[in-house]
């Protein structure tokens, strides 16, 4: 007998995520991450002896989306949070409208953060499943296109553990699904920390693990992959291991990794910066876009530490310091367009340039 198989999606649903899916990873285009919580911007404004109040995180997202409209031929989407979603310029308007008329895309993080998954070694999970459809369809009618939820992986000696990494599967499924049906493009982050001592092979052994149950959930919840992102870790060495490996090694670690567990119907992949510096983000994201092996998908960058570092700094709280912070800015998502599309020649330099941006075990 034969049945229909049910489409939970209409063609134009299908075709709208699309069309938002290629148009954030255009060539030469990637994301700026923005989506910093409260208290994550909190410890960024630290850094540069600001305090952590409305009005400031408002002043340092106005620099960043009030720069010269020439960004916009590097950032195609960046990544909000609840708060500056709703905020405003000091001309009265809504961020949202502000990146809307660069041609940027505004996007939002609906997760609620991580949370300890009883009974692991010190693993998580990621909660914000209530009430998402409702949260999904309001930012939709508010103008946000696409949405980020992160979950973390602990590599350990006997970790990411199959609970662990089944779990994280299984929610970021039911997040992409939620919003696909409103209308938002998930971004699907499964995030291994760089923290530990582990090598090359043992990073790229635990992202394998954990993108073949990430796709595997994505097609038993019937997401629509065509109208998806990956937000991945890139494979590199633990933080604390002491072997070298070069942007080669993990270029080839990574897109091994990549071709190996994701469908070639994602549109494409944009990386995190992870702790990474700067250089080493625009580095290691060149050298990935120059390896030659198969790799059916674009291969850009949603960067948050690698793409602020430098622009907090030449900001510092000041507001003589924004056109030097914009300019930061600029620099740094040019650099990185550039090595998008494995053309990057070296030679960018910017205030933060090679410090490490490492956070022990990184909330966002
Ligand atoms: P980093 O680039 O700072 O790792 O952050 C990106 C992000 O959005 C993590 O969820």
């Amino acid at each position: 007998m034969s049945r229909e198989i049910p489409v939970y999606l209409t063609r134009e649903k299908q075709k709208e995520l699309a069309d938002i899916a290629n148009a954030i990873v255009a060539p030469g285009k990637g994301i700026l991450a923005a989506d910093e919580s409260t208290g994550t911007m909190g410890k960024r404004l630290s850094n540069i002896s600001v305090e952590n109040v409305e009005e400031n995180r408002r002043l340092y997202r106005q620099l960043l989306f009030s720069t010269d409209n020439a960004v916009a031929e590097n950032i195609s989407g960046v990544i909000l949070y609840h708060e500056t979603f709703y905020q405003k310029d000091d001309n009265g308007v809504l961020f949202t409208e502000v990146l809307k008329k660069k041609g940027i895309i505004p996007g939002i993080k609906v997760d609620k953060g991580v949370v300890p998954l009883g009974g692991t070694d010190n693993e998580c999970t990621t909660q914000g499943l209530d009430g998402l459809g409702e949260r999904c369809a309001q930012y939709k009618k508010d103008g946000a296109q696409f949405a980020k939820w992160r979950c973390v992986l602990k590599i350990q000696q006997y970790t990411p553990s199959y609970l662990a990494v089944i779990e994280n599967a299984n929610v970021l499924a039911r997040y992409a699904t939620i919003c696909q049906q409103n209308g938002l493009v998930p971004i699907v982050e499964p995030e291994i920390l760089p923290d530990g001592e582990h090598d090359l092979a043992r990073c790229q052994h635990e992202t394998e693990r954990v993108l073949a149950a990430v796709y595997k959930a994505l097609s038993d919840h019937h997401v629509f992959l065509e109208g998806t992102l990956l937000k991945p870790n890139m494979v590199t060495q633990g933080h604390s291991c002491t072997t070298k490996y070069t942007p080669q090694d993990i270029a080839y670690a990574t897109v091994t990794a990549l071709s190996r567990t994701v469908p070639a119907a994602v549109p494409g992949i944009t990386f995190l910066s992870g702790g990474q510096s700067e250089d080493d983000a625009t580095i290691n994201l060149d050298a990935i876009n120059k390896w030659p092996g198969k790799k059916p998908w674009a291969l850009t960058f949603s960067y948050g530490r690698a793409l602020q570092a430098s622009v907090l700094k030449a900001w510092g709280g000041k507001p003589d310091g924004v056109k030097a912070g914009q300019d930061q800015l600029l620099k740094r998502a040019k650099a990185n367009g550039n090595a998008a599309q494995g053309k990057y020649e070296g030679g960018v330099s910017s205030l933060s340039a090679g410090e490490s941006l490492y956070v022990a075990n990184h909330a966002y």
